[in-house]
């Protein structure tokens, strides 16, 4: 990606949510050359206006929790499909975990991972580094080397790290490179071989379920280490609202802790996980395994409650793509995850809609909470006339069936097939060019330069196709 474009826009009558500035108020938004500024200039005639009455304009998206499957499980996803996938969800950064094929424990894997991302991502890619070599649970990565590579944080995400020893040197080495620890916070054995959350539909489903103490105990740990370390423990995927009044308290003591959460673990419950198969009889539905999983609903409400009120800082997406042959099987043999890059902001702004979240909290935890967690302010610059042209374009009223055959993500796996959602991405500008165009955004273009001509163009980038440098 460069930064140099040619792209001349005029999005027209926008409300322009800003999250950095805390601006939000309609006006037109003018990108010339790839930058915000303020008037158009001499030559007009090369701009595209965008009639924008009723849509979004948003710094855009980051996320801090994908798995992009690349290297080693390109028939789950690769680092262009991922990235283009990503785009057309808004996203403009996402973090990816290190649990690739070898996974991301050394300099040199770092290194080659980032030479493909400047290949084939059409969206700011940054790595997540694995705290422990081979994710093995045992010994620490060379974590200085690591962050001299630029990783954003340390995450044997998949699996917790269940040596407290190793933890504790994790977040003390982790510290001493100002970078958080990224933690799978659930006790690996509690729930081995479980399916979904232990409750009432694992018993009626007769499944083995994951307790929600098991997520409980191992924030219970995390925090004591923090505190003992003084290092910055951010707790991936937080479902349980419990764990969320344990991070509170935390964070009011001083810890250094931080927190995400997921669209699904707040806007679905694992009464969502159950279907009635041809024969009228419930069964599970492989497609809302995930790990952590879906809970009940006052867990689902307290996730909510906590990003409402500011202890959950970040929402993430935890894009976990994979095969339908992978997704198949008996409810035990089936992988965990959501492919979620595609439903994520519309996944938010279906709950904005039905009261549960506030647009300017739910884009403040897409944008700017994200990057606060990592220190990087930079990654999310915001709206203001000289900066770089990063945003998303979205219809926050739009609904529309979500039907996964229509995804760019390689990953169809997700529990919300068929749902009406709330909400669409119409375009992503990333580092001053265009990701993502949808094909819903020629019929808002309202004269200027024709759309479908001449690079930096709104539509000059087919969804899925590579960037063009
Ligand atoms: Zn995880």
């Amino acid at each position: 990606m460069t930064a140099s474009s040619s792209l001349n826009v005029v999005f027209h009558g926008a409300r322009i949510v800003d999250p950095v500035s805390g601006r939000d108020a309609e006006g037109d938004l003018i990108v010339r050359d790839g930058a915000v500024v303020t008037r158009l200039g001499d030559s007009h005639e090369d701009f595209t206006h965008v009639d924008c009455r009723g849509l979004v304009i948003a710094p855009a998206l980051v996320d801090l929790h994908c798995h992009l499957r690349e290297p080693g499980f390109e028939e789950k996803e690769t680092i262009a499909t991922g990235t283009a996938a990503a785009a057309a969800g808004g996203f403009g950064t996402v973090c990816c975990m290190p649990n690739t094929r070898p996974p991301l424990d050394t300099v040199a894997r770092v290194i080659a991972f980032s030479e493909m991302v400047r290949r084939d991502a059409c969206v700011k890619v940054l790595p997540v580094g694995a705290v422990t070599l081979g994710r093995r649970g045992q010994s620490l990565v060379d974590v200085r080397g690591l962050a001299d590579c630029e990783v954003v944080g340390f995450s044997d995400d998949g699996d917790y790290v269940a040596d407290t020893v190793v933890m504790r040197d994790a977040l003390s080495r982790a510290a001493l490179v100002g970078l958080p620890v990224i933690d799978h916070a659930q006790d690996g054995r509690l729930v081995a071989g479980g399916v979904l959350n232990e409750g009432p539909v694992a018993k009626r489903l007769k499944l083995r379920g994951m307790p929600a103490e098991a997520e409980e105990l191992a924030v219970a740990r995390d925090i004591a280490l923090a505190r003992l370390t003084g290092g910055h423990v951010h707790i991936a995927h937080i479902t349980t609202a419990r764990a969320v009044e344990m991070v509170r308290r935390a964070q009011q003591e001083g810890v250094r802790i931080t927190a995400e959460a997921t669209p699904h673990h707040m806007l679905l419950t694992e009464e969502d996980a159950v279907v009635v198969d041809s024969s009228g009889v419930n069964c599970f539905n492989n497609q809302a395994k995930v790990n952590p999983p879906l809970r009940g609903k006052a867990d689902a409400a307290g996730v909510v409650r906590g990003v409402d009120e500011g202890v959950i800082d970040a929402i993430v997406t935890d894009h976990a793509p994979h095969t339908v042959a992978d997704k198949s099987g008996s409810p035990g043999e089936a992988a965990f995850g959501i492919s979620g890059f595609e439903t994520a902001l519309s996944s938010v702004l279906t709950l904005c809609h039905s009261g549960g979240l506030c647009l300017l909290r739910a884009l403040h935890c897409l944008t700017v909470g994200p990057a606060g967690v990592l220190g990087r302010r930079s990654i999310c610059p915001g709206l203001e006339s000289g900066t770089t042209a990063h945003l998303v374009l979205f219809d926050p009223d739009a609904t529309f069936v979500v039907d996964a055959s229509r995804f760019l993500s390689l990953g169809k796996n997700t529990p919300l097939e068929g749902r009406t959602l709330r909400g669409r991405v119409l375009a992503t500008i990333v580092d001053g060019r265009c990701a993502y165009a949808s094909e819903l955004l020629p019929g808002k273009c309202m004269g200027g330069r024709p759309l479908g001509t001449g690079r930096g163009d709104l539509s000059d980038s087919v969804p899925g196709s590579p960037d063009p440098t």
